[in-house]
């Protein structure tokens, strides 16, 4: 900053953090994990000028310096360069490795005054890519500092929400092949005095990073498994609800003891409780991921993946994982009623369903058409349907209302 005041230049600071350094790490071993830092490094380098600087900041985070530039269009052409170098496939130990990275841009005049206040804003922009779907770069923008300041408002309406009776679980129902709602997922929702609805995906993140999670976490299993009581008296002795568990509380110690101690509470079987993992949680650490997965199979829940093909998962896992459920996730769902490649990718997953033994449930399922498509894929395999199209996720009392209608709007489906 100081020779860039002198010279009367501008100058760009990008922070890049590697999509899966965690897993090559965690899956192949460290020495895998060092290689691919290499070769990152070497590819960095490659991507810019001599004048620049490249530097390794932490684990998996490298930040670059472009001295002597003019303007942000620069900036993008290099961090568009980069995007694109990292992406390209590593050789590691062997084997071929889908690399990627998110990239956050920060302009100097103009990001922030002090080194700390630069990073910081490139963090926020790397974490906004990371966001949009990785592997791209987005530049900071001073709303997105009002993200952050929204965060903080986010935090501290959640540290009370439960308190204040703010949040609920609104229910999904997931309809079987032959018509019935055999089973539901929980949603949370909360309803803030001070922010209004605040969806899931904003503050589920927000309560992960601040450890709320937990309470939230166990108001959801809690939730769930009152319902499910009573529903098991009220609708059919077999209903089951799906929980979503986030990656802290699947990190956390003890997950397996809890889920127990709330089953015991309500004096259900585990059978009552599916519980939704995303690949990418139990990918993170493979030898504790099987370990809880083992421990709440054997409390006798259903496991299920969450957005399954979304994430980087290792098919020779899933079968040792002792998961029992795909659940498709809604962006293959979506173009099952077009000409589109996600037929295709729907047909290997149930394939692979099929082969190794797990349910399917397709999520996000929103028209008669798609349904139909889904229908012609599965064949006589059987699946379970969640979308729009039977019911968004609503407060119980209306699920239990409308659950003898969820059969009827299948036969309309039908028909349609
Ligand atoms: P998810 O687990 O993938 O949940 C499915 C999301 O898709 C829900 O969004 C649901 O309302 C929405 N959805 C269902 N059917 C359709 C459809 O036909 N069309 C469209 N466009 N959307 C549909 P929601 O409730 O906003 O939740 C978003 C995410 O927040 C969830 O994604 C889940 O990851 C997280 N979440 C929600 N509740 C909880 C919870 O209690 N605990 C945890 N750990 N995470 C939760
Ligand atoms: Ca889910
Ligand atoms: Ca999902």
């Amino acid at each position: 900053m100081v020779q860039a005041r002198r010279d009367k230049d501008h100058f760009a600071l990008l922070l890049a953090d590697l999509d899966n350094f965690k897993t090559v790490n965690d899956t192949l071993g460290h020495a895998a994990g060092d290689d691919l830092l290499v070769e990152v490094a070497k590819r960095l380098k490659a991507s810019v000028r001599e004048v620049d600087t490249v530097a390794r900041i932490g684990g998996d985070e490298f930040a670059l310096i472009l001295t002597r530039i003019q303007g942000p269009e620069d900036a993008a052409k290099v961090a568009a360069h980069v995007v694109e170098a990292l992406a390209r496939s590593y050789r590691v130990q062997g084997l071929d490795i889908t690399g990627g990275a998110s990239l956050g841009v920060t302009f100097w005049p103009g990001d922030g005054d002090s080194a700390d206040a630069l990073l910081k804003n490139a963090d926020v922009a790397m974490y906004r890519a990371k966001e949009r779907g990785r592997n791209n770069y987005q530049f900071f923008t001073s709303d997105m500092a009002d993200g952050v300041v929204d965060a903080m408002r986010i935090e501290s309406g959640l540290r009370q929400a439960i308190e204040a009776g703010e949040l609920a679980m609104y229910y999904q129902p997931q309809v079987s092949s032959d018509g019935r709602a055999v089973s539901a997922e929980a949603l949370m929702r909360w309803h803030s005095r001070e922010l209004g609805w605040v969806p899931p995906s904003r503050f589920i993140p927000i309560a992960e990073r601040t450890g709320l999670i937990a309470s939230l976490g166990d108001f959801a299993l809690w939730q769930a498994c009152r319902q499910c009581l009573a529903w098991r008296e009220r609708l059919a002795p077999d209903f089951r609800i799906a929980v979503n568990l986030s990656a802290a509380q699947f990190k956390h110690e003890g997950l397996v003891e809890r889920v127990a101690t709330v089953l015991h509470e309500f004096n259900l079987p585990g059978s009552a409780l599916e519980l939704e993992i995303t690949e990418s949680v139990i990918m993170e650490d493979v030898a504790r991921g099987q370990s809880v997965l083992a421990g709440l199979k054997q409390l006798g829940c259903k496991l299920a993946i969450d957005d399954f093909g979304t994430g980087y998962s290792s098919l020779a896992y899933l079968k040792r994982f002792s998961v029992d459920v795909l659940k498709i996730d809604k962006s293959f769902i979506d173009g099952l009623d077009e000409a589109s490649d996600d037929v295709s990718v729907a047909e290997a997953i149930v394939s692979l369903a099929r082969s190794l033994g797990l349910d399917v449930v397709a999520e996000g399922v929103e028209t008669a058409a798609q349904l139909e498509v889904l229908r012609r894929i599965v064949g006589d395999y059987g699946y379970l349907a969640q979308g729009y199209f039977y019911s968004p996720p609503v407060p119980a009392p209306e699920f239990e209302q409308r659950f003898p209608a969820f059969r009827q709007l299948r036969l309309v489906g039908e028909h349609a």
